[in-house]
């Protein structure tokens, strides 16, 4: 049997935990944190459910679906509710709904008629050839300016609270990259790939959104029964990682103890920043190249409306395109994917600040994300004058998203050249692979696989 350790305790070393326990390796959990969960943290506050960390992930790989049917019912994946699948960017004064079907691109004042008119050729227009071409430049290409500024600015925002002209196509968005790569089109590529043969598990994967019942944190604490609470070690400090043998030593401090334990096999999950100390037995040039990784920084406010009166916001979210140089990113409205979030006729709501753009924002202080967050009740939901939210929560994020930026080449050689050096240490999480929790998941089952040998 392997002893394996896993370092960090977020959904990527969780699922990555659970997949070693259910092959029957021996597994111990190391966090640095007092908390398991990472940057899944749901909190009831009053009456509502608020996530600090991320509200929904997308089934996109059969992992997703099988990690919770593995739970048996011990935390339940819910789907969100059809009537929020709108969503909405704001453009002037007022949101407007993103097109959904032909007629509605036609009449949508989002974009202009001359990009409406030029995407009918998109499917004729010249394949790109810098591999370092960023999603900006490459959808302004393909789509239109008035596309880039309010679908894919916005869209990226959401997703990296990042700015399209930094990240390159190739390495933040690959699929739209290999659309165009592969199919010399995004629309034809498009058609060929949902015309491709899918197999049963295949068909697993979804563009569906989803949440555990109750808040994300049902699947950490389902995932922490299921491998068992003796498994893991909380407030695990200065954690150092060396190898002995055929194997590794693990040194880390507990409550002002110096404490040490042996492996066979190491997976890290945690973020880039946090390898140097980690990992002190690796040369200086290869750690820069692991470790050079941007997180954008994102402050996340829950808020809470107790009645909403008859001004429902039915709908997904709404983005705001960073040329309409508002303070927030975007406002999600959890309550209407998800059920129980909030007292009833009331509203969940999270807004997103700060990422790649404006950093900055991460040291204003809670008075003035509450006075933001009253100005935007009217300005931008259109409730009355005097409403005020009835709960305001602030969780600031330093180490919020990665930017997949043209470093990632670098780090992902660094990456397979430490691995290859040593077979028995991974190094996982969001520095490789995907940022959304659809990602982490298949990452965590991946990892378990490779390290039985499978
Ligand atoms: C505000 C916000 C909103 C988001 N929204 C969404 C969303 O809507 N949809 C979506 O799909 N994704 C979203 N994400 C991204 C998603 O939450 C993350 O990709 C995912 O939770 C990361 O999981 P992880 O386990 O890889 O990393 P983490 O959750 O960061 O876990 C890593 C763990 O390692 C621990 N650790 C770090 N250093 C050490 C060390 N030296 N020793 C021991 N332990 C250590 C940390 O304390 C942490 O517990 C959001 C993220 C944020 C911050």
């Amino acid at each position: 049997m392997d002893n394996v350790v896993v370092i960090g305790a977020g959904i990527t070393g969780l699922t990555c935990a659970f997949q070693l326990k259910r092959r029957g390796a021996n597994v111990t959990v190391l966090e640095c944190q007092d908390r398991i969960g990472g940057q899944i943290n749901s909190q009831h506050i009053g009456d509502f459910i608020f996530e600090s960390g991320p509200n929904t992930g997308v089934v996109k790989h059969p992992e997703v679906a099988e990690l919770f049917e593995q739970l048996n019912g011990a935390c339940e994946q819910e789907t969100a509710l059809e009537s929020s699948k709108q969503r909405l960017i704001w453009k002037g004064d007022k949101f407007h709904a993103l097109p959904s079907s032909l007629a509605s691109a036609l009449k949508t004042p989002l974009f202009k008629w001359y990009d409406k008119i030029r995407i009918l050729g998109e499917p004729w227009r010249k394949k790109g050839n810098d591999p370092y071409e960023s999603i900006g430049s490459l959808a302004e290409r393909r789509l239109g300016k008035s596309y880039v500024e309010y679908a894919v600015d916005p869209f990226l925002s959401g997703v990296y609270a990042g700015d399209p002209y930094k990240l390159p196509a190739r390495l933040a968005l690959p699929k739209l990259y290999n659309l165009e790569q592969d199919y010399g089109s995004f629309i034809r590529g498009a058609i060929a790939k949902a015309k491709l043969p899918k197999t049963e598990r295949d068909r697993k994967a979804t563009k569906k959104v989803f949440s555990a019942r109750g808040g994300f944190s049902n699947l950490v604490n389902a995932l922490v029964d299921a491998i068992g609470q003796e498994h893991f070690i909380t407030s695990a400090l200065d954690i150092k990682i060396m190898p002995e043998g055929d194997g590794w030593q693990i040194t880390f401090n507990k409550d002002g103890e110096q404490r040490q334990i042996n492996a066979s096999k190491v997976v890290t999950t945690c973020g880039a920043y946090s390898l140097p100390s980690l990992l002190p037995f690796i040369e200086k040039e290869t750690m820069d190249d692991l470790s050079n990784l941007y997180y954008a920084p994102v402050v996340q406010v829950g808020v809470g409306i107790k009645d909403c009166g008859d001004n429902q916001w039915l709908a997904f979210g709404g983005l705001v395109p960073s040329k309409e140089k508002k303070q927030v990113l975007g406002i999600l409205f959890p309550s209407a994917c998800f059920e129980g979030r909030c007292p009833k006729p009331g509203a969940t709501m999270a807004y997103f600040i700060g990422g790649r753009r404006h950093p900055e924002m991460l040291n204003k202080t809670d008075e003035e994300f509450v006075n933001l967050v009253n100005e935007t009740l009217n300005d931008m939901l259109k409730y009355d004058k005097n409403k005020k939210a009835d709960e305001i929560r602030v969780f600031r994020h330093e180490h919020a998203i990665p930017q997949y930026e043209a470093s990632s080449d670098a780090r992902l050689a660094a990456v397979e050249k430490v691995q290859a050096q040593y077979p028995t240490l991974r190094i996982a999480g969001n520095l490789r692979d995907g940022i959304g929790i659809g990602d982490r998941i298949k990452q965590g089952f991946d990892e378990a696989r490779i390290l039985c040998g499978e």
